[in-house]
């Protein structure tokens, strides 16, 4: 087959970069109309003119969204268009500027007005509530306007320190008898090796450079720890984590519930890593072995393959995903390969909802490649049915934002193994189960050590914190793999501890829900698809309790959970089988 290439049509997003900049001005002149119009005013308008008011700011909110899109996307396919990106960035704020006082005035309004505003928008409701759950926990102009400009050299200053003092890191690696320094992210991709040897030097040199980095990462956490204690304080949320699940537009119960289920089901790590030692054909693991590569020769996976396989898999599950994605490379959505210039990764723009997602890939001719095809066709797809509820309620918190990009994932799974024998089946399926495991448990463990972290009183040490980290991971791996000395020390590189407390469980919550989901899906087939395309189509405009209230399930129940683990489990069980037969 031959390897077409796919490449992005911008012209629906502009004509060209100068219609864009007759759009920029013309938006900023509209901008600056509508704060005259309005600024100062929302309290005494009626309903009706303060609903027209919201679908003013809708249409300019998206009109600057659509010059931000078409910047980004240039950006990403040339990163030569830095400049230009910078240009528009500059102007689109000064609209911003404009439009900055909607959101605060309207948080402003007493409460009873801010309730008739409320149920007189019409599917806004949704949208406004958010800015008044939020607007519960600001404090006067005055103090905010001292928290902002003082933020710069309070806590926002230690993380900047982390960054910068970590991606300056050097780590001293020997290959092949040379000696060389490298940074960390290529330590880190050492211990993917296939040989031991390699990534056991590879954890013994991150290890070491920790290690001398150690009083300084403790320093800097503590110092997290104290911020997240004062905001909470000063702001009057009820738990330190409350802040996370109100961005999550989640509860405290749902997640306990979750976490719950997850910490009950460990044995599942501990049961594959026992047989992954087994297939490696070593007595025991150490951690340097996690992530050693199970033996397999992959077959080429072209672009033309992929997207057949992808399609088809849409095809058998919806005729409207296969819909949605058969357009997405008939009409010019998608850019698939790498070339010179061009950003690396993967991901979907939600553009604006008068145009369409733009979506791009860097294909390598790689299996792994098809499934981040799926991956970002599934955001495609959900980002273009939620154009349905309009650009304001179209965002997805992180606890729903991978409902369909990892579903799309399991749909190949299920496709792909009807191509692959059983050796390949082997890699895939442990492939699968390592995927799972980094976003599921991994990200569990974390949010077990932070509760642990942030419910102590007074600064803690270096060995406390080491403490903590070995034994929430020990409990994980059970007997299956040896936590080594140099081990206790890795929480201190983890980025997500200093920059946002408490956010890495969505992982976890985004994943097992999805799981969940798909649990359902293969036990009742037939209507599970129509309810599945509204969830999607409602974007953020509902709460993650309501959509999943759809199904009849209760997301703050431990039976819902325990449904998405039990999907873990028939992942492994199906790997057992093949083990078995081979
Ligand atoms: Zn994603």
């Amino acid at each position: 087959m031959k390897n077409t290439q796919d490449i992005w049509n911008l012209k629906p997003l502009f004509d060209s970069k100068e219609s864009l900049q007759n759009a920029m001005q013309s938006a900023i002149t509209k901008a600056q109309d509508f704060e005259k119009k309005y600024k100062g005013n929302l309290n005494a308008l009626n309903a009706e003119s303060f609903y027209q008011s919201l679908k003013e700011y809708e249409a300019l909110c998206e009109k600057l969204s659509r010059i931000m899109t078409y910047a980004f996307l240039c950006f990403a396919s040339n990163t030569k268009e830095g400049a230009f990106y910078a240009e528009c960035e500059m102007e689109v704020n000064k609209a911003q500027d404009f439009l900055l006082f909607f959101d605060l005035e309207f948080n402003a309004l007493e409460r009873a007005k801010q309730q008739e505003f409320i149920e007189s928008a019409k599917g806004y409701a949704y949208y406004l509530e958010l800015l008044q759950k939020h607007a519960k926990y600001q404090l006067s102009l005055q103090e905010e306007k001292v928290l902002l400009k003082t933020q710069p050299v309070g806590v926002d200053s230690f993380k900047r320190l982390f960054d910068e003092h970590l991606s300056n890191l050097r780590f001293l690696i020997t290959l092949k008898g040379a000696n060389k320094e490298v940074s960390e992210e290529e330590v880190l991709s050492l211990l993917y090796d296939k040989d031991r040897e390699v990534r056991k030097m590879a954890q013994e040199s991150l290890s070491k450079t920790l290690a001398q980095n150690l009083p300084l990462l403790t320093y800097i956490y503590n110092v997290v720890r104290k911020d997240l204690k004062i905001t909470v304080e000063l702001r009057g949320y009820e738990s330190l984590e409350q802040s996370r699940h109100i961005a999550n537009q989640t509860t405290q119960k749902s997640v306990d519930m979750m976490v719950d289920t997850i910490n009950k089901n460990v044995g599942i790590v501990e049961e594959y890593y026992t047989l992954k030692a087994q297939l490696l054909g070593y007595d025991c693991l150490y951690d340097y072995d996690r992530y050693a590569p199970i033996a397999n020769d992959e077959a080429d996976f072209s672009y033309m393959e992929s997207k057949s396989i992808v399609l088809e898999a849409f095809a058998e599950f919806s005729p409207k995903f296969y819909e949605i994605a058969k357009r997405a490379f008939d009409e010019g959505w998608i850019d698939s390969h790498p070339r010179e210039n061009k950003r690396g990764g993967a991901f979907s723009h939600s553009a604006v909802p008068s145009v369409h997602p733009y979506l791009m890939l860097n294909h390598t001719n790689r299996r792994r490649d098809a499934f981040t095809m799926a991956h970002e066709l599934g955001h495609t797809i959900h980002q273009y049915l939620s154009y349905s509820v309009g650009y304001l309620n179209a965002d997805t918190p992180l606890t729903t934002a991978e409902t369909a990009s990892v579903f799309a994932e399991m749909l190949l799974f299920e496709k792909m193994q009807q191509r692959l024998n059983d050796k390949e089946k082997i890699a895939l399926y442990a492939g699968k189960l390592e995927d799972v495991f980094a976003t599921l448990f991994r990200q569990n463990v974390f949010t077990n050590f932070e509760r642990l972290v942030h419910k102590k009183d007074g600064e803690l040490s270096t060995e406390m914190l080491n403490a903590l980290w070995q034994e929430e991971n020990q409990k994980m791996f059970g007997k299956s793999v040896i936590l080594t000395e140099n081990y206790r020390l890795w929480w201190s590189y983890i980025p997500h501890f200093i920059h946002t407390p408490f956010y890495c469980y969505a992982y976890s919550y985004g994943q097992l829900l999805v799981f969940a989901l798909f649990g359902v899906y293969r036990k009742q087939r037939e209507d599970f698809v129509a309810k599945y395309e509204k969830f999607l189509s409602l974007g953020g405009s509902k709460t993650p309790k309501e959509l999943v209230g759809i199904f009849g399930l209760d997301l703050e129940s431990s039976d819902f959970w325990e449904i998405g683990m039990q999907e873990v489990r028939i992942l492994l069980e199906g790997l057992k089988e093949i083990i078995k037969r081979v």
